[in-house]
Parts: structure tokens; sequence; C-alpha cells
């Protein structure tokens, strides 16, 4: 296992530090994860055999509060990447100002391959574990890649029963019923939505006017392609791993939405079955959906979508990445240089941890709120955080990538001094 992805996360933070006055003591202090746990998990199988599972959970930094990051379940999850995203979350954190430091967790596995009763006792083996290492004043765990509102249930109730008492705020993203909270399952397209919003209406562009394209139609991708849909604008591509569809025209989402939960895939749109006559189409490959011409481009899928090799084809004026780090350093240089405006994903996919921060809010306060309520607060802090991050890059003239981690540099070098660093002490601030 090398550090690399690790060590390529950090350096990202190399452009945004020559924008911003941050002591050294405080950058030392964001390279390296605060404290790493490796545990082996050993489950009973179905069939009665012994399987030990490699988990991991990396608390990045607490400076600002406690640490709160998703646990991913995927045979790719190795510590190295725990660590990488678990310094991401910091930054998401402090980008849109709730009170949280980061922190990431997974297990190596293939959830496919297990039983619904295999994956209860993993998950409750897991919290056996780290129990020690999480709580709602220390870590705070909640969904990520294949794990859901059912996972975030057993861990809680596994969390409360080691310590003997209900402990609802030592996870987020719970069902409804464990003390979830309402509209926790579509924060992350509502944070992009009221994203996509304040800057359309910033460019003075009109919904109908508008066409979109989205790559990926799971949770987030097709949740925010009905939100589009719905607002008037005219999504006129979406594609998930099986392939795409485009329609000049523009796509009915519900309708697609409603055809993938029935048929458990697009492959049910490929113009077999009744969706045709419903859903007007031509198919694409996955990789003619990111080149195509439209106004926005939302990749929601995987990392490394758009490299070095397809940025010079992309003709997207505007990209709002709702997936974890879907364009490459490199394409990032070269999307600049041909004036595509990339919002990035520490603001534009943050609506999810701040739904969680609401979560962790009622549970510890007993007030639960209305969906409306919960839309409403995350629509402040989204569309203040957009307003901001925009505002930075037109005054120093830098990306918004750029500007998002100046603004997060500024909030967690603050917290960093005022815990004492070499400038904190040499100008006197330690004396008061
Ligand atoms: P998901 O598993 O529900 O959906 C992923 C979608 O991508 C699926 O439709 C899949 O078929 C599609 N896909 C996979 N490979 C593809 C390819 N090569 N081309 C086109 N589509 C492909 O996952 P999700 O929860 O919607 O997450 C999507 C992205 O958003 C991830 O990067 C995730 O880290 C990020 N994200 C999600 C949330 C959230 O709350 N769901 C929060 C923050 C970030």
């Amino acid at each position: 296992m090398t550090d690399s992805l690790f060590s390529d996360a950090t350096q990202r933070l190399d452009t945004a530090l020559k924008y911003v006055s941050i002591s050294e003591d405080a950058i030392e202090r964001l390279k390296y994860p605060k404290a790493s746990l490796r545990v082996s998990i050993p489950v009973r199988m179905d069939n009665g055999d012994l399987r030990i599972f490699q988990g991991y959970r990396v608390r990045h930094d607490d400076t600002r509060g406690p640490t709160k990051g998703g646990v991913r379940y995927h045979p790719n999850v190795s510590l190295d990447e725990v660590q990488s995203l678990a310094f991401w979350m910091t930054f998401k954190c402090a980008v849109v100002g709730i009170p949280f430091g980061g922190a990431k967790g997974g297990i190596t596995l293939n959830p496919k391959e297990l039983s619904r009763l295999e994956l209860e006792r993993l998950t409750r083996g897991y919290i056996d574990a780290i129990a020690d290492f999480i709580g709602p004043d220390v870590d705070i765990p909640a969904p990520d890649v294949y794990t859901n509102p059912t996972i975030m249930g057993w861990m809680m109730d596994r969390y409360s029963t080691i310590r003997r008492q209900l402990s609802p705020a030592v996870v987020t993203g719970k069902p409804i019923a464990l003390g979830g909270s309402q509209g926790r399952d579509t924060a992350t397209a509502m944070g992009a939505f009221y994203s996509i919003q304040t800057m359309m209406s910033k460019f003075d562009r009109r919904p109908e006017n508008t066409t979109v394209a989205i790559q990926g139609f799971g949770n987030a991708g097709s949740t925010i392609a009905e939100l589009l849909f719905n607002a008037g604008y005219r999504v006129v591509a979406v594609s998930d791993s099986q392939g795409a569809i485009y329609s000049a025209n523009g796509l009915d989402i519900p309708s697609l939405r409603h055809y993938r939960e029935a048929n458990k895939g697009m492959k049910a749109v490929y113009c077999e079955g009744s969706v045709c006559n419903i859903v007007e189409h031509q198919t694409l490959t996955n990789a003619e959906l990111l080149t195509l011409d439209v106004d926005i481009l939302i990749p929601a899928a995987l990392e490394n979508q758009i490299t070095e090799d397809n940025a010079n084809d992309i003709r997207a004026k505007w990209i709002f990445e709702v997936a974890n780090g879907p364009i490459s350093p490199a394409a990032d240089g070269i999307l600049a240089e041909r004036d595509i405006l990339v919002f990035p994903d520490i603001l534009v996919n943050a609506g999810g941890v701040t739904v969680s921060y609401f979560e962790w809010v009622q549970n510890r306060t007993g007030l639960y709120w209305s969906l409306e309520e919960v839309n409403d607060r995350l629509k402040v802090k989204t569309v203040e955080a957009t307003e901001a991050i925009w505002q930075t890059s037109q005054e120093r003239s830098i990306s918004l990538r750029t500007a998002a981690y100046v603004r997060a540099l500024q909030r967690l070098g603050e917290s960093l001094d005022a815990k004492g660093t070499r400038n904190y002490y040499l100008n006197g601030m330690g004396n008061g």
C-alpha cells in the first residue's frame, strides 16, 4: 500500500496556499491525519465459515468540531483512500461553515456478495471494533458508497447497546424512525440545486433556455435531474453504467426515474418495451454524454471522469461537480484555459454533510424539524457559500476550486491559530 492518494490530496492545497495567509504550523498540522485506526472484523458467515474483514476509521482534523464522514463498503477501500477522503471532509465542512472536522471510514468488501444478515453482523462487528474511536462529541459516521439508512440504523443500535444508553447522535443518515432527519436522502442533490439556481440567476439564465447533461443516474444524479426538470430546465441527457440517452427537447425525468426503479437500471430504456413510447430519445455512449454541447454538465458518478484525455472535447459552459473528484488536476488546468467554469465538489455536494449536521443537532436537542425547515436552512447555507466563493474567485481572479479552498483554509487557519501556533504567540495574541 502506498500513500500516493493522500499525498495527491494534500498537494491540491498548494495552489490555494498562495492566496491565503495561514501559519506554517497550521499547514503542517493539516498534512497529517489526527488518528487512523485499522481493525480486523471477524464475521460468522451464513454457511458457518468465519471470515475476517479489514476495516478503517480515520479522523483527519477536529479543530473546528467533532469529526464527520461517511463509511464506505467497497472492494477498493484502503487506509490510503480513507485518509484522503477524511482530508476532503475537513475542507468540505469548513467551506460550508459547519462546526465539524473531517473523518472517513470503510470496510474492504464487495457488499453484493454478502447476505443481508451477513451485512448486519459485519456492520455490528465494525462498531464493536471502533466504538472507542467514535461518539456524538468525537466522531460521527454517516452513509457513503454502498452504505444506506438501514446500515446506519444498525450502527446506532449497536453503539447504543455498547454504551448502555440510546445514542442517536453517534451516526447520521439514519432511518427517520430511528431519529433520521427529513430531507437527508435528497440533501446532496438539493444543495447542488441551490448552488445551480444561485449561479444561473447571477448569469441571468432562465431554466427553460438552459440545457443540462448528467453523468450518473443514482441517488444524487437522478434526484438532481428531477429537481432541475421540475424547475423547468431542459435535461437533455443522462447516463448510468450501462450507457447514456439523449433527447434535444429534454427527457421526461420523472418517467425515467419510475422505470429505473421498476426495472433496476436504465437498460430498461434502451428502446425495448413500453418506456420507448414515454421517453423519446437516442442512445449515446458515456463518453459522448460528457462532450455534449450543453450549458450545464453534472458529473454525478465516479472520480476521474474528465481527464487530460477528454478535457479539450468538453463543450459545456458550466460544470457542477456532484461526484467527488470527477475532474483530474490536469483537466482542471485545461478547462480553465478554455474558460469553462467548474463549481467544485467541496461546495456543490456539501448538502449531504450539511443536513447530516442538522440531523445531529436535532438528535441532540430532541426537537425535530419539518422538511421545509430543513430545506430552508440548507438553502441559506448553500447560497451563502456559493456567493462567497464566487466573490472570492472574481476578486482574486482565481478558479472557483481555489476560492473554495481559500475560504476553507481561512476558517481552519483561524481555528488552528487560536489553539496556539508560532504566529499566534509571536503576535502576542496568546497573552490575552
Ligand atoms: P449511486 O451508487 O447511487 O449512483 C452512481 C451512479 O453512477 C449509478 O447510476 C451508476 O450506474 C452510475 N455510473 C457508474 N459508472 C458510470 C459510468 N462510467 N458512466 C456513467 N454512469 C456511471 O451513488 P451516489 O450516492 O449517487 O453518488 C454519486 C457520486 O456523488 C459519488 O461520487 C459520491 O461520492 C458523490 N456524493 C454522493 C453523496 C450522496 O449523498 N449520495 C454525497 C456526496 C457526494
